[in-house]
């Protein structure tokens, strides 16, 4: 079976790249339960495919998947908007948080990937926000072994 070589997905029947396309276009309609997790989802995709994301990049996503384990998604929420609003309103937190952020080789295996996330392709609102949370703490677990 051919697997993506980032994140170790089934490259068929839909790519990863394909199933970004399609969870950010149900983003974009900005309907739950897709669209409030989108920067969630964009981090988790990032993550598992660095080659994407410049070290120095990986920060932001860390420590946005970081505020959504520790405090749900509305912490993530608040977290990207003061992201968004100024880097300079970074909270005392926030710092420690990135200053941990993974430099290391990334991971090759995830035991949660986008194609578990997206089901049969069409990343069904049933149970999305539990399998988005698998994404992210798989993701977090996988840079920190
Ligand atoms: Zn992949």
């Amino acid at each position: 079976m051919t697997r993506c070589p980032e994140c170790g997905a089934p490259a068929r029947p839909l790519s990863c790249e394909e199933l970004f396309h399609v969870v950010l276009a149900l983003d974009h309609s900005r309907r739950p339960p897709w669209g409030p997790l989108h920067g969630v989802t964009v981090s988790c995709f990032l993550l598992q495919h660095p080659s994407r994301l410049p070290a120095h990049d990986r920060a932001r996503p860390w420590a946005t998947l970081h505020a959504y384990l520790d405090g749900g998604l509305d912490a993530a929420t608040r977290f990207t908007e003061g992201m968004r609003r100024a880097n300079s309103h970074r909270g005392a937190g926030l710092a420690e948080i990135v200053a941990g952020a993974p430099l290391g080789p990334p991971p090759t295996a995830f035991t949660v990937t986008i194609g578990d996330v997206a089901e049969d392709g069409t990343f069904p609102a049933a149970g999305f926000p539990e399998r988005v949370e698998a994404w992210a703490a798989a993701t977090v677990a996988a840079w920190r072994s």
